[in-house]
Parts: structure tokens; C-alpha cells; sequence
């Protein structure tokens, strides 16, 4: 076969040599055999074996040319059905036989024009598991697939056959339903988005496992939602179901939220935020600020708390509570900490060398095995004594992974450092968490502090946690004391050590560094200077 025939021409080619066999063979196969009649009816001459030969040449090619056809015509069958299956899985996903994000993708405009056309209306739905990477770690990768083909069977049952449906990727699947004009759209998607919700929410039954997930899920509708027109463009209706499924996320999960407009303003500027945040962390523009640790019963400084602030050239000072969550959900908060806490003990060196540093560290940090490490690492690097450093950790640090958080302490207090429980008693198991871990220190819940004088039950559980402290020999602090009356009644019920803003409100590094040294309680000589020498006489 000549280099670059296509299947389509040899097909033709084998059906070529057969038709010009078969005529080959009706004329030589007419006079041979006319002659071979003649030869036993009259007693002509016999016929030419060369004849005899050509025919016999022309059935056999016939033959061949026949059965190339059948190979032929077999294989190319054979082809179009592995080009078919190679097309298919293309669009499909592997996993769940649902169409993949890109067919899905394919196939949007094709619906939304359609639904233009009949002057219906296209609704996206849009199906996130909540948590479901949990699962999957936790039970490993085939029941996870199992419960993500599970979910998609549940999904597909919930739609109408018209309904495309596809996922998205990991645990995300999006539906596509079109609905025709005249009917309630809203109403009926919002009915299959809660069926949907109800079926994924049943448990999953997999081997030995029960699993249960939930689902949040996002809805927009195209090209009107709820009377009102905003554009008619596939990216923006996925986009709109998939701010609807973030704000369905954000209300607590398990639940169905429709897009509206204001939803998308939120996001740009939630967006904006993490953007600056991210800026400001290679900016330096986060810095540590510093509350004074009393001690209520000489009322001498015992040791500062490093808070953090950003300093944001656009949005001004802003506190760790706006900050600190977002900076933990984008994964930049161990950066921003390490940073923050390099500047601390770079600051601290300032300081009379009995004066702590009390470092906030975050659930997110004690996720990194090497935490301890690293930390160990900075301290050294700044020649700061570890016992003069107090890591202060919460509660939620105690609710995942508990062995390694536990090895990560042992490692830190083996070298001297201390711990502390951060806002205890802010939850119902506050009493199993102090068991959890050795700590060196309780922090009462600053709540519990602000409310005495105004609350017995704050009064009572102070006076508890303080009798607490005494028979587990565990120092306590109590923070938020901001009157006199509050540090009267605490002084009442139990030795304490205080923190709060009668002792006035956390201040800078400069701030702080003048108001220790009116009280005589800077580093003599200066460490830094100290530090400085040593490297110099080293050099
Ligand atoms: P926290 O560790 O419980 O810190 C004490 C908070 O109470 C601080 O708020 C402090 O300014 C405030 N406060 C102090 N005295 C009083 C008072 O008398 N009355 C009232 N109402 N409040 C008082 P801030 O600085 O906004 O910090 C909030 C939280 O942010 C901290 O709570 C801490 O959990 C977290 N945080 C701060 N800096 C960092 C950090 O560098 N890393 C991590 N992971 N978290 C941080
Ligand atoms: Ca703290
Ligand atoms: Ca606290």
C-alpha cells in the first residue's frame, strides 16, 4: 500500500481489485467456458490451459481481493470504535461517568443560547462536599471514591433527564438545568438543590465504614434570576453559582444559597483583602505589638504578649482579629508569624532579661511537624534564653492531631520553653483539654474577666478556675481587666497574674521601649549592643 493512502482509499482499493477481478473473470470465464461446451458437446478442440490458468488466477484474486475487503472493512469498524471510546473518555470523568469540566464547559453555551431561544431559563447548580478531604484522609482514597461515586449517582437521581451534570474535579459537581418558559425556574430549582442536599446527606455505607458527608451547594439562574436580567455569558453564571456556593460555605455548610449581587461585592472585596494581605506580608508591613504581663501581687511587669498588627499603608491599623483568620485560611499565616516573631526577639533584646515574651502561635502552625524546629532555630539565631519564652496556644489547637501537637510541646519544653492555654474555659471541654497537654500556665477566658462585677457566674467560674490552678499547681493568668472594680474583685478570688488595658493598651516597639526604660527596665548594658559586640569580637 503506497505511504499516505488514507483507510477511506485502500478501503476502495481492495473493493477495486475485487470489481476488476469480477470483470476479469466474466470475460475470461465467458470464453473459457463457451470453449470447454463446445469441447464436450461437439468435440472441438479442448480448452487453453492457459485460460484455464488465467481463470483460475482471476477466482483466486477475487478470493484475496474478497477477504482484504472483510480485513479491511473489520479493522477500520475497529478503529472508529477505539477513536469513539478515546472521544468519550475525553469528555467524560473516569470516575464517575459524569461529563468533565471541560465538555461541560463545551457544551454551556450550546444550552444557555437554547434556553434564550425558547425564552426559558438554564439554572447552574453547584454541589461541594463539605470536608471531604477529612474523609478521605481518614478512610483512605477507595472509600473516598466510593463515596464520590455515590454522590454522583444521588445527584443524577435528583435531576431531570434533560439535565447535564458533570464533575467539576475532586469533590465538586455541577448541574445544569434547563427549564421551560412559563415555569417557575426558582421554585423548582430551589426544590431539586434541597432534594440534592437530603440525598447526599444520607450515610454512605462502604465496607466495614459508614461515612457521611454533606454538601453546599450554590445556585444562580440564566438569564433570569428572579425577574431581574444580569447577563447572559457562561462564565458568569458559573461564576455567580459558585459565589452562591462559597456564601453557602460561609453560613455553616449543608445548605442551598442563590446567587445575588451583593454576594459578588462581598467576594472582590474579601479577594482585595487577601491580595493586601499577601502584599503586606513580603512588605513588612505587619508589625508585633506589646501588652504588659503583671504581677497582681507586686504589681511589677513580669512580661509582655506580642500582638499582632497591620500597619496597612491603605486601610490603616488593623487588629489580628480581621486578619489572622484569612491569613490562616490562604496559608500565609506561618510566614507572617515567623516573621513577626523574628522581629520580637529582635525587639525583646532591648529588654531586662527577666521580662518574658509571650508568643500567640496558631492551630495552622502546630500543623507543620518541624514547628518546634524552626522556632528553636529563630531563637537561637537570636540568642534569645528559651525559658524566657512562653508560647501561648488555644484550645482549637487541641482538636485535631493531637499526638503531634503533643510531641511538638514535649520538644519546646525540653529546651525550656513555656506553655500556656490560651482563652481557657472559652469552650464546653475546656476541663479534658487541660489534661491534653502538660501546660505550664492557664489564661482565663478574657470574657469571663471583663463581665466580673457585672456577671456571679463569671465570678464563680474565675474563683474556680483559680482553686483549679492551686490544686494542679498551675499558674494562672486572667486578661481583660480594665477597671479598678474588675482588679478588686479578682484580687478577691485568687493570686493571679493580670494583663489588660488598665495597665494601658498594647503599644509598639518604640512606645514600649520608652516606657520600660522609665521604669528602669531595659537590658544593662543593651543586649543588642551586647549581641553586636560578640559578633564583632567573633569577626
Ligand atoms: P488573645 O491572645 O486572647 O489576646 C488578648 C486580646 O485581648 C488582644 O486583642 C488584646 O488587645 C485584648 N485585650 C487586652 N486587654 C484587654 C482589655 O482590658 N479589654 C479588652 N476588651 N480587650 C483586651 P488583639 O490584639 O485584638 O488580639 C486578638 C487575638 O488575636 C488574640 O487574642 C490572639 O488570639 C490573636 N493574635 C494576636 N496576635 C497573634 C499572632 O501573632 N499570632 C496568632 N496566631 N494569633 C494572634
Ligand atoms: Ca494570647
Ligand atoms: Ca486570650
Amino acid at each position: 500500500m503506497p505511504a499516505g493512502t488514507t483507510r477511506t482509499e485502500r478501503d476502495l482499493i481492495g473493493l477495486g481489485i475485487i470489481v476488476a477481478a469480477i470483470i476479469l473473470f466474466v470475460a475470461t470465464g465467458s470464453a473459457a467456458l463457451t470453449r470447454l461446451a463446445r469441447h464436450l458437446l461437439f468435440g472441438e478442440a479442448a480448452v487453453d490451459t492457459l485460460l484455464i490458468n488465467a481463470l483460475l488466477l482471476n477466482v483466486a484474486l477475487i478470493i484475496f481481493g474478497w477477504r482484504r475487503y472483510v480485513d479491511l472493512t473489520r479493522e477500520i469498524a475497529a478503529r472508529r470504535m477505539a477513536e469513539m471510546a478515546a472521544l468519550q473518555l475525553a469528555d467524560t470523568d473516569s470516575l464517575t461517568g459524569l461529563l468533565n469540566r471541560r465538555s461541560l464547559g463545551a457544551i454551556l453555551p450550546r444550552l444557555i443560547a437554547t434556553a434564550a431561544e425558547n425564552r426559558g431559563c438554564l439554572a447552574a447548580i453547584l454541589i461541594d462536599l463539605d470536608r471531604f478531604k477529612r474523609a478521605n484522609d481518614s478512610h483512605g482514597h477507595q472509600v473516598g471514591d466510593a463515596v464520590l461515586i455515590e454522590c454522583a449517582r444521588r445527584v443524577r437521581e435528583m435531576l431531570p433527564k434533560d439535565a447535564a451534570l458533570a464533575r467539576l474535579g475532586g469533590d465538586e459537581y455541577a448541574a445544569l438545568v434547563p427549564f421551560a418558559r412559563g415555569v417557575d425556574a426558582i421554585a423548582q430549582a430551589e426544590h431539586i438543590a434541597a432534594r440534592i442536599g437530603t440525598a447526599i446527606a444520607m450515610p454512605v455505607e462502604c465496607g466495614e465504614h459508614t461515612i457521611s458527608v454533606t454538601a453546599s451547594i450554590g445556585i444562580a439562574c440564566n438569564p433570569a434570576y428572579a425577574g431581574a436580567p444580569f447577563g447572559d455569558a457562561a462564565d458568569t453564571l458559573m461564576r455567580h453559582a459558585d459565589v452562591a456556593m462559597y456564601q453557602a460555605k460561609k453560613a455553616g455548610r449543608n445548605r442551598h444559597c442563590w446567587f445575588n449581587p451583593s454576594m459578588e461585592a462581598a467576594m472582590l472585596a474579601r479577594s482585595a483583602l487577601e491580595q493586601a494581605i499577601r502584599h503586606g506580608v513580603k512588605s513588612g508591613e505587619f508589625r508585633p505589638h506589646y501588652e504588659k504581663q503583671i504581677d497582681l501581687a507586686t504589681g511589677a511587669i513580669a512580661g509582655l504578649e506580642m500582638l499582632a498588627r497591620w500597619h496597612s499603608p491603605e486601610r490603616g491599623l488593623i487588629g489580628p482579629d480581621v486578619f489572622v483568620p484569612i491569613a490562616e485560611e490562604i496559608g500565609v499565616m506561618p510566614e507572617l508569624s515567623e516573621a513577626l516573631i523574628r522581629q520580637a526577639l529582635i525587639d525583646a533584646r532591648d529588654w531586662a532579661p527577666h521580662l518574658t515574651l509571650a508568643i500567640n502561635i496558631s492551630p495552622v502552625q502546630l500543623r507543620d511537624p518541624w514547628f518546634a524546629q524552626r522556632l528553636l532555630k529563630l531563637l537561637i539565631e537570636a540568642r534569645m534564653p528559651p525559658n524566657r519564652i512562653d508560647i501561648e496556644i488555644t484550645e482549637a489547637c487541641l482538636t485535631e492531631n493531637l499526638p503531634m501537637v503533643r510531641s511538638l510541646v514535649t520538644s519546646l519544653r525540653n529546651q525550656g520553653v513555656r506553655i500556656s492555654l490560651d482563652d481557657f474555659g472559652h469552650s464546653a471541654s475546656s476541663l479534658a483539654h487541660l489534661r491534653a497537654l502538660p501546660f505550664d500556665r492557664i489564661k482565663i477566658d478574657r470574657n469571663f474577666i471583663t463581665s466580673l462585677g457585672k456577671s456571679h457566674d463569671s465570678a464563680a467560674v474565675v474563683k474556680a478556675i483559680g482553686s483549679l490552678g492551686r490544686g494542679m499547681a498551675l499558674p494562672i493568668t486572667a486578661e481583660g481587666i480594665e477597671t479598678p472594680e474588675i482588679l478588686a474583685e479578682l484580687r478577691k478570688l485568687g493570686a493571679f497574674m493580670g494583663q489588660g488595658h488598665i495597665y494601658g493598651l498594647p503599644m509598639n516597639a518604640d512606645d514600649l521601649r520608652r516606657d520600660l526604660a522609665e521604669r528602669d527596665l531595659l537590658a544593662q548594658p543593651p543586649l543588642a549592643q551586647t549581641c553586636e559586640d560578640q559578633d564583632r569580637h567573633r569577626a
